[in-house]
């Protein structure tokens, strides 16, 4: 029986496990990759690399600290969790399966795909889906927002700062006429673009247009920028039906990372309290990881030792 058992490889995880190996606990690590999300960065024509501080230099150094500690980690799936007496059993690709007292859940959140031509061909060349990340680099430039939702309002009022003209592109009415809507909406270098669809993205090296349609009609929006900001899907299904989650499946935490089942923490962008940056999901494994730590203080078993 494990410590600790973090599933997912992003910021968060990596937090966790680096602060589980500090603390000397029998910590497992389980991931499909190691960095998550972090690993894509955007390229712009006119952004010289040294420009942009980019996730994955942030966590380079959580990650050498585990590179080496090849005996507490497993690149694989986890397939299913379940309570058992004590804690919970941790299931993955190949069947194996691992008991633990405790679990760091920090397997992210996914991006909607526009799914058109074009977007996989310049997915990350002028083409992105974090306006937040990058917003400022856009100074006095034209771009595009594609969503109806709030985090596509986020983005929008992001950039509405210091892009030259910022065109929403949304499907739907969606949030757009709710109080932070209309307030977004109204700045005046934002034009919106309602009830159009994208069906195509167009560049030559890097992104340059979306072929929008609205009623048949077709149109050509140039831009130095894209951002696709629809909704975010957590990866929390295999925890449906164990634990709390928010209307959209985000698990619902409290301020210490802890969901309302005993022994089973959530960090980062799969949690209902992320902000979907990497520095918030390095601090939300690390606070995860004290909690499991007290935790397993506070159960007073035996061969979890001080010393
Ligand atoms: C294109 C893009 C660029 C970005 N650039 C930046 C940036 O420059 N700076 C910044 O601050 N933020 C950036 N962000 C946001 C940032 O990447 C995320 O907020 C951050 O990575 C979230 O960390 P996380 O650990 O919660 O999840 P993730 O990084 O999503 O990691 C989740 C991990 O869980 C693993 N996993 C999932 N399911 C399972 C499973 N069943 N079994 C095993 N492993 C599993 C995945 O393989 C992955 O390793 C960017 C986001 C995007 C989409």
């Amino acid at each position: 029986m494990h410590d600790l058992i973090i599933i997912g490889g992003g910021p968060a995880g990596l937090a966790a496990a680096a602060y589980a190996v500090r603390k000397r606990m029998d910590a497992l690590f389980i991931s499909r990759d190691l960095g998550g999300r972090t690993k894509r960065r955007l390229m712009l024509p006119w952004v010289e690399d040294y420009q942009v501080i980019v996730g994955e230099e942030t966590i380079q150094r959580f990650r050498t600290q585990l590179d080496y500690l090849l005996f507490m980690r497993i690149r694989s799936s986890v397939t299913s969790i379940d309570r058992i007496e004590d804690g919970f059993r941790v299931t993955i690709t190949d069947g194996k399966t691992f008991d633990t007292r405790t679990i760091i859940f920090a397997t992210g959140a996914q991006g909607e795909f526009l799914n058109v031509p074009g977007e996989k061909e310049f997915e990350m060349k002028g083409l992105c889906y974090s306006a937040m990340t990058y917003a400022p680099l856009m100074v006095d430039r034209n771009v595009i927002v594609v969503g109806d939702e709030v985090l596509a309002l986020r983005g929008v009022a992001e950039l509405a700062r210091i892009a030259t003209q910022v065109t929403l592109v949304a499907e739907t009415d969606g949030d757009l006429d709710t109080p932070i809507g209309k307030k977004v909406l109204s700045a005046h270098n934002v034009v919106v673009k309602r009830g159009c669809k994208v069906i195509e993205v167009q560049g030559d090296e890097y992104a340059r247009s979306i072929v929008i349609e609205h009623n048949g009609q077709r149109e050509n929006l140039p831009a130095d920028a894209i951002f696709i900001e629809k909704q975010l899907t957590p990866n929390s299904q295999l925890l449906e039906g164990l634990v709390d989650m928010d209307h959209c499946g985000f698990i619902q935490v409290d301020s210490r990372n802890r969901t309302n089942v005993p022994g089973l923490f959530a960090a980062g962008d799969v949690t209902d309290s992320s902000a979907f940056q990497v520095l918030m999901g390095l601090g939300d494994g690390e606070r995860a990881a004290l909690s499991a730590f007290d935790y397993l203080l506070g159960l007073g078993t035996e061969d979890f030792e001080c010393d």
